[in-house]
């Protein structure tokens, strides 16, 4: 079994999306060529905002944004203590500081109580100027932006969304990467719409920040290609990955993202049996998570640790997304303090991701849970 099958993926879609290489071999137009606008087209009428524009892969969409804003060094970021080590990275790769703020162990998503706490403590130290909340929709589910926008108008924040595992979500009807001032997401193979190696994109409705990052991101260009007005980046989508995207996005949104729900339906199902001994993921009213991750919670690190071996020995693959928080990884840990952000700290012990994709079928989710169930017998 597969924790993500993108074997089985391929084998469904071949034909189109070997059509489509070939077909980008032959024009020979490798950077920037049609395909790419066609799919930044599409993309933006599919997330409901004006401007999409793809980028080298989710890291460098979130830097650009960053670039856009103008953030460097006295300014604080606001970031979730448990994302993957990118989120915080972009902050201080720009000279400002991230302040990592914790999570609600049910959705894995920011708290805003915490959020709040955080940036009154910002402005009370004094030290650093409050300019941007990342937030991240973590494992697939958009983080609770009604509170996010009351607190980030509040004290005149900027929202980025960190969408690299939102794509395809929703929350009353707007979809995930529509949410921040701008947002992002990323195409990493393993991502809910991957490609086939790096990509990323920047979405906003706003047109003076579209075109900054449209600069940034060849370079600092400025009305022609050789006429350099500020210092950028190499950092475009391939042709090749974009015409493989645009068959994957007509997968990803006629059929992959009701797949995945459904797979995720059957866990839930097969596995409220063992509510004693574990928690499944929640998606809270008037949301859709695009899964990403399917996320449980053990009751402990010995637990979690035991499940993933006993796993292992009936060849069910299991990640621990993610074993360390932010402020206790290593390029962090000398300017946080050690116990902040109880909860995150906490999941780190608990979360187990359970093999999950649109591909799945009814079997293989059922030996997953059978095997559980088995361990806890
Ligand atoms: C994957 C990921 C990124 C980075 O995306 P890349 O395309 O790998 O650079 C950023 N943030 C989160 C939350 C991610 O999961």
């Amino acid at each position: 079994m597969q924790f993500r099958d993108l074997q089985r993926q391929y084998q469904l879609q071949k034909p189109e999306i070997d059509a489509a290489m070939q077909q980008v071999a032959a024009s020979s137009s490798f950077i920037m060529g049609p395909q790419v606008k066609a799919l930044e087209s599409d993309l933006a009428t599919y997330v409901g905002v004006k401007h999409c524009l793809t980028c080298a892969n989710g890291t460098d969409a979130l830097t650009l944004a960053l670039k856009a804003w103008g953030i460097g060094p006295g300014d604080a970021v606001f970031v979730p203590d448990f994302t993957f080590f990118s989120s915080a990275e972009v902050v201080a790769l720009e000279g400002a500081t991230p302040v990592f703020v914790d999570v609600k162990e049910e959705t894995f998503n920011i708290d805003v109580n915490d959020l709040e706490r955080a940036i009154s403590a910002t402005i009370a130290e004094g030290r650093l100027t409050p300019r941007v909340i990342i937030t991240v929709d973590l494992f697939g589910l958009p983080a609770d932006y009604t509170s996010i926008r009351r607190v980030a108008d509040r004290y005149g924040l900027l929202v980025l969304e960190d969408g690299a595992q939102g794509f395809g979500g929703a929350f009353e009807g707007k979809r995930a990467c529509s949410f921040g001032d701008i947002s992002t997401t990323s195409f990493f193979p393993a991502k809910p719409l991957g490609c086939y190696g790096d990509g990323g994109a920047v979405f906003t409705d706003n047109d003076e920040w579209a075109a900054l990052i449209d600069s940034y991101r060849v370079h600092g260009k400025g009305t022609f290609k050789y006429d350099n007005v500020r210092i950028g980046m190499n950092s475009r989508l391939d042709t090749l990955q974009a015409a493989i995207l645009q068959v994957k996005f007509r997968a990803f949104r006629d059929e992959e993202l009701d797949a995945v729900n459904k797979v995720a339906d059957m866990y839930d199902e097969q596995l409220s049996s063992l509510s004693a001994c574990l928690a499944v993921p929640v998606v809270p009213e008037g949301f859709l998570s695009s899964w990403a991750q399917y996320t449980i919670r053990l009751r402990n690190r010995e637990t979690r640790d035991a499940l993933q071996k006993y796993l292992k020995e009936h060849d069910i693959p299991s990640m621990v997304y993610y074993p360390k928080p932010m402020h206790l990884q290593t390029a962090f840990c000398h300017t946080v303090k050690e116990e902040m952000c109880p909860v995150a700290t906490h999941l780190t012990d608990v979360v187990l991701s359970l093999p999950m994709h649109p591909y799945m079928h009814a079997e293989e989710v059922k030996a997953v849970c059978d095997a559980i169930r088995q361990f806890f017998d």
